[in-house]
């Protein structure tokens, strides 16, 4: 006898391959059986519905009430699908125990943690104000983000670097370069935004190592990994993928074009996650959150399991969290509940472009932890 029991299902697990209609069963906090005939205590009939791992949105902004960009974890969660959040660097050295404190013990859905390269974290990003965190050395001191990565390693799967005009006004490749360095020593992967050159694209992408991620992987012109005018993908992107740097999408409030995403989907150039970017300046628009960003790429023609894989099974494997992402039996018990409906969609990306589709993802619910909840 199970605690809960999902019936008639088509249950979509890219990890294992599986896309079946069939029954699963949770109990203990795990996903405890798949198949027919099983029996629980609190059973749920989902003719109809798609039951995909535990969503993780790998690129979000949570730190709530610490930060300006901040967005409720929660709330957000509930709206999103996701049962697991990565925080890419809203928090550096200087605050993280805040964010532990406050934020992620507190919160229901799981949270994971990209520790930035800059002592203070994103403190500067709102409508009023936008100071780029990495513009100034005196905040990006290595040995105290090492230090408190150590300390919080059971939360933290990286660090998180932004260069660009924006994020580290003309100063380079050189915060990226410290990142790695941090990186390495902690054995950890790098999650590297790039907005407005310089540095460039090719200075940024060819520093990555295999199992770092090129954030904004997507974005529009300039530094987009694609040619506009021919879709021809960037040598160093096809040689970073090569090695087996991540591409993450990070679609945010700027980082996401449809032209880009035509292209390299043309090409045959998938990304390895899909994520949101969700914070205070992208939650209305034009991401709004995961749900509606993997509907987009269903409406640029991205097949259904490839999308679920990319935010499941692909964003486990970025933060080496393999007992999440994927419903394998023994796997932590977190699944999302969706329904593919039909009617006449409409989609932004950060230039204002609109793309239609006959289908959308909606939420329906989740299980955190072998539980409904929703
Ligand atoms: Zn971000």
């Amino acid at each position: 006898m199970h605690e809960l029991l999902l019936r008639n299902a088509r249950i979509i697990d890219p990890a294992s391959g599986r896309d079946e209609v069939n029954d699963i069963a949770f109990a203990d906090g795990r996903v405890a059986d798949i198949g027919p005939g099983l029996e629980a205590g609190e059973v749920r009939d989902l003719s109809g519905h798609i039951v995909s791992p535990g969503l993780i949105d790998l690129h979000t902004h949570i730190y709530w009430g610490g930060t300006s960009l901040g967005v409720d974890p929660v709330a957000y969660a509930r709206e999103a699908g996701a049962t697991t959040l990565v925080d890419a660097g809203s928090a550096g050295a200087g605050n993280f125990h805040g964010f532990r404190a406050h934020v992620i013990e507190p919160s229901a859905p799981r949270i994971f943690a990209y520790l930035n390269i800059s002592f203070a974290g994103i403190f500067g990003f709102s409508d009023e104000v936008m100071v780029g965190e990495c513009g100034d050395f005196r905040l990006l001191e290595p040995e105290v983000c090492l230090e408190v990565a150590e300390r919080h390693r059971d939360l933290i799967v990286g660090i998180k670097v932004r260069v660009g005009m924006a994020a580290s006004e003309g100063r380079g490749v050189a915060p990226l370069d410290l990142a790695l360095e941090v990186a390495d020593e902690l054995g950890l992967p790098v999650m590297c935004h790039l907005d407005h050159p310089p540095p460039s694209r090719l200075e940024v992408v060819s520093r990555l190592r295999p199992g770092d991620v090129m954030t904004h992987c997507f974005r529009p012109f300039p530094g987009a990994p694609a040619r506009a005018r021919d879709g021809a993908v960037r040598e160093e992107i096809i040689a970073a993928r090569e090695r087996g740097v991540l591409f993450d999408i990070g679609h945010g409030a700027g980082s996401f074009g449809f032209v880009t995403a035509e292209a390299m989907l043309e090409a045959g150039f998938m990304p390895d996650c899909i994520s949101s970017d969700v914070h205070t300046m992208s939650i209305r628009g034009p991401a709004y959150n995961l749900m509606v960003t993997l509907s987009k790429f269903l409406a640029l023609g991205m097949p259904l399991n490839d999308v679920i894989a990319a935010s499941s099974w692909g964003p486990a494997r970025a933060i080496g969290k393999t007992e999440l992402g994927t419903l394998e039996v023994g796997a932590r018990g977190d699944a999302t509940v969706m329904k593919l409906t039909s009617g006449e969609f409409s989609f932004m990306d950060v230039k204002g472009l609109e793309r239609t589709s006959s289908e959308q993802l909606e939420l329906e619910g989740m299980i955190l932890d072998g539980r409904w909840w929703s």
